[in-house]
Order: structure tokens, then sequence, then C-alpha cells
């Protein structure tokens, strides 16, 4: 997401407009969207998130994952890897070929702990990776090596 460029529409003097944005920007939530055909993950993945302090979005699958990011770049994605319609290896590999698409910190979730899915995970454009099932302390260890937190 990007700040509103130099306050515009807001009832601000030109002059006042640089310093609000930069307030702005340095204090505005960071986005992650969670990617899980599981409604409980999703939870369980939201409650985490909104403890860290970002805003969340949830997709049930990599197509409508898709549309959010054509919407607007989340910061951070966790991603899941079996799913209907769209699986997450396909969704990533989609991502990191549009525009903007290298910019969200990707990490796959999977309870696939078998050498050649990370190793296929991580070639395809993923940041980090994490098993099934997760806790608070390592998605925050995780969003802290890839310079989220
Ligand atoms: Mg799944």
């Amino acid at each position: 997401m990007t700040a509103n460029p130099a306050g515009a529409g807001l009832d601000i003097a030109p002059a006042d407009r640089v310093h609000i944005v930069a307030v702005d920007e340095d204090k505005r939530m960071k986005t992650c969207l969670v990617v899980d055909d599981s409604r409980v993950v999703r939870k369980v993945a939201r409650k985490i998130l909104e403890s860290m302090d970002f805003t969340c979005e949830e997709a049930e699958d990599g197509q409508q994952a898709m549309e959010v990011c054509v919407r607007q770049m989340p910061d951070a994605i966790l991603l899941d890897w079996n799913m209907p319609v769209m699986t997450g290896i396909e969704f990533l590999r989609r991502l990191r070929k549009m525009t903007g698409g290298d910019q969200p910190r990707v990490v796959f979730c999977t309870t696939e702990n078998d050498l050649a899915h990370i190793q296929e995970a991580l070639s395809s454009g993923a940041n980090e990776y994490i098993m099934k099932p997760f806790d608070s302390d390592i998605v925050q260890t995780k969003f802290a090596q890839v310079g989220l937190i």
C-alpha cells in the first residue's frame, strides 16, 4: 500500500502536507494477506497477525488472493500450499510476475516437510516457509527473519 500522495483529498494546506504524509507513512499498519482454504487456519492466523499490529485480509484460494493483490499489494502474504481452484505455488508464481508482485514478503505454510516441497517454494519466490500447525512465536520469528517486524 502507498500513502495518500501529498495529502491529496485532505482538507489541509499544501505547506502542511509533507509533514502529515511522513507521519502517516511512519505509523501506517502493515498489511498481511492470509491465504488458506481452512476457515479455522485463517481465523488463527488473523488473531496472531492482529496481535502483531498487522491489518489482515483473507482469501480462500489462490484465485481470490490474486484478486486482492491486483486491487492492492499487501506487505506480507501467509500462503497455504494445498487449496482448491488455485494452489499456493501457482499463485506464488503468478504473483512474482505481476507488476509490484516482487514486493510482498511471502511466508509459505505447509504440512509438507520434505525438502523438495520447501525448495520448490523457495525457488518459486517464497521468502520463508513455516510448518503447520504454527503458533504466534514461530510467525513472529519468521516475520522478523524476512524483515517484516
Ligand atoms: Mg489447505
